[in-house]
Parts: C-alpha cells; structure tokens; sequence
C-alpha cells in the first residue's frame, strides 16, 4: 500500500487525510497503516465515520471503530444520518419504500454518505479523502459499469477521482492494488478485525451478483481479479485523457458540488421530504 502511495503520489507534504471509515477491516486498515506512517509521509491522518443508522449492523461497526481508535490513539470524528438530516437510513428505506420512491436503500446510502464525507473532509480543514477500496471493490464496480455500459464512469475513477470545484476534496484509493484476502490477514495479524455483521440491505445492492460472480470465477481462474483490474485501469487511463477533470456546477439549494442544478443529496431529501418532514441540509 505505500508503494502505491509512493508511486503514485497520492499524498503531498503537509496533507490533512480523512479517511472514509466504515468501522469495517478495509477501512480501519487503511486509517491504521496510514497513521502509523503519518510522520515518514508528512501527513496528518483522521478517520471520519458516517453512522447511516442501518440497526442491527451499524451500531456494531461504530462501537468496533471507537474500541480501536482508543486502542491504537486513532482520531474518529463521527456523523450521523439522524443529525443532519433528521431520520435513520433506515427510516428513508421505509419511506422510500411506501411512497414507491424509485431509490433503493443503497443509492440513498451511498449518495448521502459521498455527500457527508466530502462535506465534512472539508469542513474538518482535510485536502485529501482516502478511501479503503480494494482491488475485489473496483473489479466489481468495474463489471458493474461494464454491464449498465457506464463509459463514462469508466473513465472518471481509477486510483484518484479528481474534480473541478473549490467545495470537491480530492479522493484516493490507496489499497487500489491490495485484495479483500490480504485486508483480512492484515486486519486479523494487527487485531482490527470487526464482529462479523453484514448490512442487511446488501441483498438489494447490484454488487451482490457482481462479487458472487467474480469470486466464482477467481476460484475457477486464479488472477482473474487482477487481469481485469488491469484492464480496469487500462481503459480509466484511456478513458480519463478524453474526459479531463469533471467541472463540477453547484447545487442551487445546498451549495455543495453537483453534476447537474441540484445535487443528488438534495433531489433524494426533497423527494423523501414529500412524504415525510426532514430538515434542509447545507
Ligand atoms: Fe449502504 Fe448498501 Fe452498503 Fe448497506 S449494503 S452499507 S445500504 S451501500
Ligand atoms: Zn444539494
């Protein structure tokens, strides 16, 4: 991992890192091994936590995050979907639900998640977001995007995504070259390992079949997972020339970096709000 970090330049001299934090091994990992080389990189690491309040799984990844964090001096800055918008995830899947809202549990999930982080990276004086993808993670958004033909997709996230707005905290992925199989043995060898708990909603998430799928045919063909990272990256560099850095607009109603007039945060709460009161964000 710093190889890749080396190699690639993800980090500059004096950098703030959040690091997207799950309470999960990837993450805890990520946020372990970079604090620990803090110094040797000329960086200041903090993790950075989403609570979506998904119950019977959140609550134990964030108690898991805590009971490491103060084991190991980690800083853990949390927030909650409850806080800042009003309801639980699971309380907007139930709304969504009823009101036959066209947003699954992981949309909303991840939309308003990629919006907290990016907004409270900044807020917190971050000029990095490190996130703990590995190569099993981008191999299955790879088929993901290959099966809904997402070129442009393709093209936007390789090991960093890099957008044009002042409010955008530049991502990166420094586990890009590191598989789910050596997290684990990292995370089990340095006691960061969490309770084995999986979010219920992933039965309705689209990368269920895409990991089944490529788990399946690594086991047939050992390496596939990385033969098609590289093709991966070999299509993201291809593809990244003719994009350039996505020139972000702003959201009319929170400020906050958008693709279109109004972000998606924002298109999701309104919509959540017709059926039940959540306070405006921003
Ligand atoms: Fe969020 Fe879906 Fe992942 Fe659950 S499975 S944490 S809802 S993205
Ligand atoms: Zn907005």
């Amino acid at each position: 991992m710093l190889k890749t970090v080396q190699r690639y330049r993800l980090f500059s001299e004096g950098d703030i890192v959040a690091v997207a934090t799950s309470g999960g091994k990837d993450s805890l990992s990520l946020l372990y091994i970079l604090n620990k080389y803090s110094k040797q990189l000329g960086i200041r690491v903090f993790g950075l936590l989403v609570d979506e309040g998904i119950s019977g799984y959140r609550e134990h990844t964030v108690k898991h995050a805590l009971e490491v964090s103060k084991r190991f001096g980690l800083e853990i800055e949390i927030v909650r979907f409850s806080d800042e918008f009003g309801m639980t995830l699971d309380q907007m899947v139930e709304v969504s639900r009823k009101a036959a809202l066209p947003y699954g549990p992981c949309t909303i999930c991840g939309v308003l998640r990629r919006y907290l982080i990016n907004r409270y990276a900044r807020e917190l004086g971050a000029t990095k977001v490190a996130t703990a993808h590995n190569v099993d993670d981008e191999v299955q958004v790879f088929l993901m995007n290959f099966v809904r033909a997402g070129v442009s997709s393709m093209g936007r996230e390789g090991i960093a995504a890099v957008a044009q707005h002042r409010k955008f905290v530049q991502r990166v992925k420094p586990m890009y070259f590191c598989s789910e199989k050596e997290s684990t043995v990292y995370a089990i060898l340095n006691g960061l390992y969490p309770p084995f708990v999986e979010c219920k909603y992933i039965v309705y998430s689209f990368r269920l079949p895409a990991r089944e799928m490529i788990n399946e045919y690594e086991a047939c063909r050992p390496g596939s997972k990385y033969r098609l990272l590289a093709l991966k990256t070999y299509l993201w560099l291809k593809l990244s020339r003719n994009i350039k850095h996505t020139q972000l607009k702003t959201c009319t109603i929170c400020g906050e970096p958008a693709s279109s007039d109004i972000c998606k945060a924002c298109q999701i709460l309104s919509d959540l709000k017709k059926y039940r009161k959540v306070p405006d964000v921003g």
